[in-house]
């Protein structure tokens, strides 16, 4: 942090709309697991971009794909074919265990994708009266930003000032099979949960609540929709953390890590009985399936196939929360997670999250606060044994200042 520049200019003349509040670090470069800032001060990323990173910066084999296709085709939009769409697409399906891809760009535009899916299922396929869908979703969740998505957050910062809001949903607490129980009925076309919540502070749910969700879905004719954007494709230890618990959902939204930590490429993936319902004409995106998109896509699709990564998350996860755990108690109180992620509570009393944050920038570690005093911490996979000890070690420093 010995260039300290006033990244967050908040005057007149700032270019910069002030929608994020970033740690006053300006990235110049970066490889595997390290940042290099403009100085040429290095920084362990332990954020790795909210997990669309899980490969590492540059990750050699997906630049090998990104050059390859750069040299052929980048552009057509969906008026034409390329040749990378649908082996793409193939892979993706394969990968989730399902039939069909809707290709897209960002996590909140999978996310709205697969509520207008959701949606037009419940009218054409469950005879829901039209104009009536309503989808149950959970307290405390995160999936995105656009109006639809705000609108059933309950999240003052994400809501207040956005309204009017879209209609059609309803919230129950995060967590609770009962609550949905009780919130279903005939209007119901869809159950949205994040199967661990991200940005509520690595939420991990009880044993009971994914199959749970998936028992009353199935008794209800409605659709499970698992939203794996920040959770999938290896951050967990497994390619969905849906396996963890061995629940199988109807929709299942993917994006960051999807992209390669190089282009932002997201997906619904679901059964041709779901995603079927879309017809030419009836939803789209000048750039969703792109085929620099669908290289990438592809290629981080075969990446994850021998399971590798999924090991190296789940074995380098193990010793992480082994590491964290030893904090508590010295400044920290609590950790959750799976795999490489971890949400870390931080006594009040060391600081907020954000001023820990800044703490361990100091020290060479970039993480990111969450709510209060919450950090999470989701390194690239390619993070070592040793890297984690250093940043674990580096954290321990900081919060025992106080
Ligand atoms: N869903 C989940 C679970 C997320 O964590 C995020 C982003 O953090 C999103 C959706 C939104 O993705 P994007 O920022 O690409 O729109």
């Amino acid at each position: 942090l010995r260039h300290a520049p006033p990244v967050t200019d908040r005057s007149d003349h700032d270019p910069v709309a002030h929608n994020y509040s970033p740690l006053p670090v300006v990235a110049h470069s970066a490889e595997g697991a390290w940042i290099t800032d403009v100085d040429g001060d290095r920084y362990l990323d332990c954020l790795a971009a909210y997990s669309a990173v899980n490969f590492g910066h540059r990750n050699p084999t997906v630049l090998a794909a990104v050059t390859d296709q750069l040299s052929r085709l980048t552009l057509t939009s969906r008026a034409f074919h390329s040749d990378r769409l649908r082996p793409f697409c193939a892979d993706l399906a394969a990968l989730c265990g399902k039939q069909m891809v809707l290709p897209m760009n960002t996590g909140a535009e999978a996310v709205e994708s697969a509520l207008k899916v959701a949606r037009k299922w419940g009218y054409e396929r469950k005879g829901v009266p039209d104009g009536a869908a309503t989808i149950i979703v959970a307290g405390g969740n995160f999936h995105g930003r656009t109006i639809s998505i705000v609108s059933f957050s309950d999240d003052p910062e994400a809501r207040d000032g956005f309204g009017p809001f879209t209609p059609g949903f309803r919230s129950v607490p995060y967590g609770d099979v009962d609550a949905i129980a009780a919130a279903m009925d005939d209007t119901v076309v869809a159950v949205l949960v994040e199967p661990v919540q991200g940005e509520a502070g690595v939420v991990v749910p009880t044993d009971g609540y994914l199959p749970g969700i998936r028992r009353l879905c199935d008794a209800h004719s409605a659709l499970m929709i698992c939203d794996e954007i920040q959770s999938g494709l290896g951050r967990t230890g497994h390619t969905l953390a849906v396996q963890h618990w061995d629940v199988m959902p109807d929709m299942i939204t993917l994006g960051k890590a999807l992209g390669g930590g190089v282009i932002p490429v997201s997906a619904v993936v679901a059964d041709r009985s779901v995603l079927g319902v879309l017809q030419p004409g009836q939803h789209g995106s000048t750039f969703g399936g792109n085929p620099l998109a669908a290289a990438v896509g592809q290629t981080v699709v075969g990446m994850l196939a021998d399971g590798s990564w999924q090991r190296r998350a789940a074995d380098l996860g193990a010793h992480l929360h082994e590491r964290l755990g030893g904090l508590i108690g010295h400044g920290v109180t609590a950790v959750r997670g799976l795999g490489l992620w971890a949400g870390v509570d931080v006594d009040p009393s060391a600081g907020t999250g954000k001023e820990i944050c800044l703490r361990l920038a100091a020290e060479g570690v970039l993480a990111k606060d969450t709510h209060g005093s919450t950090l999470r911490f989701a390194p690239p996979l390619v993070i070592t044994h040793d890297e984690i000890d250093w940043a674990v070690d580096r954290l321990a420093t900081v919060v025992s200042r106080g």
